[in-house]
């Protein structure tokens, strides 16, 4: 395919890496193509980074036809950039496309425009471990209209933004809320889709939960609001009497790549994990009987996230006594080490550029 590349005449510079935080900083280009109903994708381009112009009637602004996707491309010690599972992204991209009456992308084409991108925008990853190009590709329905259907004009674009360490303070165990009253999903709706109006609706508990001290919530189902789903963004685990168990994917959970590529990590160290129902009586019996011995938040943002307190209406309970777990450190010191390439990547789930 035929990407046209205009050079951006304002090179900026990078900022000092301890400095970056997250989503904060872009790097001098974006990549830009349109869909049109009948003609397919066209106008595929990397261009100067800047702002976009929109009809205020555009679909997006009105009925919220908007996915994304997030991943990271990563400096190795040799000084070469490297993407990690990235297809996976470009496939789930498809999947929420579907869901949303977005077009879809043809996925080698995907892969090229990404990489192409992502070689442009070389100068743009950082060097220290744990610090990243985080690589947004979002799409959104662009018709000039107020009726409600499948959009007709559709943008698909990615932007990138250097990041910081997640842990540049190290890793401490955060708190978090069991939610009972929103819900994030519900079955047939859109929670398996990674599209912005999740997170619109997710914000006012997110939001609770930081007034009363924790960092994020923990979501449990639409309908009973019994069983466990996932924690802020970021899907869930816990191992409780020796079992390793993370939600099944019924439909209302995002299938994290990070959660995919921890079961394969944990299975092949040989620990035992449960793709399964885990309703709150459980949980919170294994927290009182002490039975409960990690618990973890993982996504491509923090890869691992150790939960050291949870609170479930009112009551708190402390998780390995708030430290981080031995099999979450073990985690995070696995995919990371594949990620930034000081391991061997044995699942061939790196993708050298
Ligand atoms: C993106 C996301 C995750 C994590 O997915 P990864 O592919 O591991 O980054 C989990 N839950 C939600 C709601 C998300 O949007």
């Amino acid at each position: 395919m035929e990407i046209k590349i205009t050079h951006t005449t304002e090179p900026k510079s990078m900022p000092a890496e301890d400095t970056l935080g997250f989503g904060k900083v872009f790097s001098d280009h974006m990549f830009v193509m349109e869909y049109e109903h009948g003609k397919g994708w066209q106008n595929a381009r990397i261009v100067p980074f800047g702002k976009i112009e929109l009809h205020p009637a555009s679909t997006v602004l009105h009925y919220g036809a908007e996915i994304f996707e997030g991943l990271k491309a990563y400096r190795r010690a040799d000084g070469g950039v490297q993407l990690f599972r990235p297809m996976e992204n470009i496939r789930r991209l498809n999947r929420s496309a579907e869901r949303m009456c977005l077009p879809l992308l043809d996925e080698d084409e995907a892969l090229e425009i990404l990489t192409t991108f992502v070689k442009l925008e070389e100068k743009w990853v950082p060097h220290s471990f744990g610090t990243s190009l985080y690589l947004r590709p979002f799409m959104f329905g662009n018709d000039e209209s107020l009726g409600v259907h499948m959009p007709h004009h559709v943008t698909f674009m990615i932007i990138a933004s250097p990041s910081g360490s997640y842990y540049a303070e190290g890793i401490n165990p955060v708190g978090i809320m069991i939610e009972d009253e929103d819900v994030r999903a519900v079955r047939g709706g859109t929670g398996f889709a990674k599209c912005g109006g999740n997170y619109a609706a997710s914000t006012r508990a997110g939001e609770r939960a930081v007034q009363k001290g924790y960092s994020q919530v923990l979501w449990l189902d639409g309908v009973e609001r019994k069983y466990i789903e996932e924690v802020g963004a970021m899907n869930v685990m816990f191992k409780i009497n020796g079992e390793i168990i993370t939600p099944a994917l019924t439909g209302s959970i995002l299938p994290g790549i990070t959660r995919m590529s921890c079961i394969e990590v944990l299975r092949d160290m040989g620990y035992p994990v449960s793709e399964r129902l885990l309703s709150i009586e459980e949980l919170t019996e294994a927290m009182q009987n002490g039975t409960l011995e990690e618990a973890w938040g993982c996504g491509t943002a923090a890869v691992v996230s150790p939960i050291g307190r949870l609170c479930y209406r009112d009551k708190e309970y402390t998780v390995n006594d708030g430290k981080i777990g031995e099999i979450t450190q073990k985690l995070y010191d696995t995919l990371t080490g594949i990620q930034w390439g000081k391991l061997e990547d044995k699942y061939n789930w790196v993708l050298k550029l």
